[in-house]
């Protein structure tokens, strides 16, 4: 019987690509698998994991920098006391990890919001009026979770993860323009940094109203406040529908307790992700009496807090978009940017010819902080050898170099364009330094996207020859 045909999925994906350590992988000498040593739900990320994250992290971090965040980092474990009064401790306790180390209680933080509310505070305390309002405060903070066993999958669902997270506080007089900031800064991340299109096809913007009915019972806040929060919501969404098509759908009654919000719902293929998400709070401000803060320094009249995550969980992110792209990265993201393939012929003369431009070529990539492997071939192993490296490792450019190339002063390049496919190419050249400049000329190309995020370029090399 013929075995049915399985996609990969994000894991396999991740596995062969160097992503990630799949926790069903076994560790032979101790002849247990990883995921029991590691712990379920918490992801071991691997070397191309770390530089993939490492990239990003810079990239995130420059990109909201120069959008007026300002950037926080906040300790992984907290006392109790902190959630006691941000009201996690009493309603999110069962999600949160909380143990007892001499006679205080602590717990793994769940949520980067108390930090930020704590952080903001002192700001206020000690430069009152002259905080700059609205105040933006950026984390790729780490949070911990308790999801039930069952309910754990690869990178989707976990219990450690982090979040692209910020909060902003702000006073009543900038909610549209922030929440119009917020949507145009998640367009720019999903279409620059990920290359996914950003339309009417593929994104919906879902709104989660409050009852007016129920504000001040089952809703926390005042009447003034929801309406403010979500004529901003409905404000930007309608503009958004205007000029860019995109549908969006109210849905009264189903806000959080705390704020109305909006989820940007993107269609992969047959499924759907709720990507980011732009959220009001009334509650952890008047929890922590940031209003009352506010008035006494003379920093504002009142104060809006909003919570907003453009990718939300990078893990999470990270399977989607893995299992929508089939393990296609971004070319700053990709563990093994390139593959320089040296079709070897047997002959020593022509072997040590061709060798002696690979390596050059390597170097030079290397040089400028390109992460580029060499991959030996003949042309009996050829086929099979870059099937397999293109199909597992998958390197955004493959340059081929063999004798019949160097004879032509010639080499064919295939290279992997975001939502196109492979395009190929032939560099002509004279010397190898022209086949450099022609590499780097796609590069460029493929950089390009990403620089204008930032205007800068994000080039981590690292060794990975082993990998071949
Ligand atoms: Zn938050």
């Amino acid at each position: 019987m013929e075995k049915p045909k399985v996609e990969k999925d994000h894991v396999d994906y991740a596995s062969e690509m160097d992503i990630l350590v799949p926790h069903e992988h076994r560790f032979s000498v101790l002849n247990r698998s990883f995921g029991s040593l590691v712990g379920a739900g918490l992801p071991l990320f691997s070397i191309g994991g770390g530089i993939l994250r490492w990239v990003l992290y810079q990239i995130l971090t420059d990109f909201h920098v120069q959008r007026g965040y300002r950037v926080a980092m906040t300790p992984a474990v907290a006392s109790t006391e902190l959630y006691k009064v941000s009201g996690h401790y009493d309603f999110y306790r069962e999600n949160m990890y909380v143990f007892n180390i001499d006679e205080h209680e602590f717990a793994i933080k769940p949520m980067n919001c108390p930090f930020h509310v704590l952080i903001f505070a002192n700001l206020l305390q000690k430069y009152r009026e002259n905080v700059p309002l609205p105040y933006k405060i950026f984390e790729l903070g780490t949070v911990h979770r308790y999801e039930l066993s069952g309910a754990l999958y690869g990178l989707m669902r976990v219990r450690g993860f982090t979040q692209d997270d910020a909060h902003i506080f702000t006073p009543s007089d900038y909610l549209h323009e922030t929440v119009m900031a917020t949507f145009q800064e998640m367009k720019e991340i999903y279409t620059k940094l990920f290359q996914l299109p950003f339309s009417e096809e593929n994104i919906y913007l879902r709104l989660s109203m409050g009852d007016p009915e129920k504000i001040g019972e089952e809703f926390i806040g005042t009447k003034e406040e929801w309406e403010n929060a979500e004529e901003a919501l409905r404000g930007v969404a309608q503009e958004i529908k205007e000029s860019e098509g995109m549908k969006y759908y109210e849905e009264k009654g189903e806000a959080a307790f705390y704020g109305p919000k909006i989820d940007v719902v993107m269609k992969f293929g047959e499924d759907e992700w709720q990507v980011g998400t732009i959220q009001f709070d009334f509650n952890l401000p008047r929890r922590f009496k940031l209003v009352d803060l506010v008035k006494e320094v003379g920093a504002a009249e009142d104060l809006y807090m909003v919570h907003r995550a453009y990718l939300g969980s990078i893990e999470r992110f990270l399977g989607v978009y893995l299992e929508a792209r089939k393990g296609r990265l971004p070319f700053v993201l990709n563990p093994v940017q390139v593959a320089v393939v040296a079709i070897r012929t047997g002959k020593e003369e022509v072997d040590r010819t061709i060798d002696n431009a690979v390596l050059l070529l390597r170097e030079m990539l290397v040089g400028e902080g390109i992460r580029a492997v060499v991959v030996p071939a003949d042309r009996t192993s050829l086929a099979r050898k870059v099937r397999k490296f293109e199909t597992t490792v998958r390197p955004s450019i493959q340059v081929y170099v063999g004798e019949k190339d160097l004879e032509k002063g010639e080499v064919p390049v295939k290279y992997y364009v975001l939502g196109e496919g492979h395009r190929e190419k032939k560099i002509a050249f004279s010397s190898p330094e022209e086949i450099f400049h022609g590499v780097m000329e796609i590069i460029r190309e493929l950089e390009a996207p990403v620089e204008e995020l930032t205007g800068k370029k994000y080039r981590l090399y690292e060794d990975l020859q082993y990998m071949v």
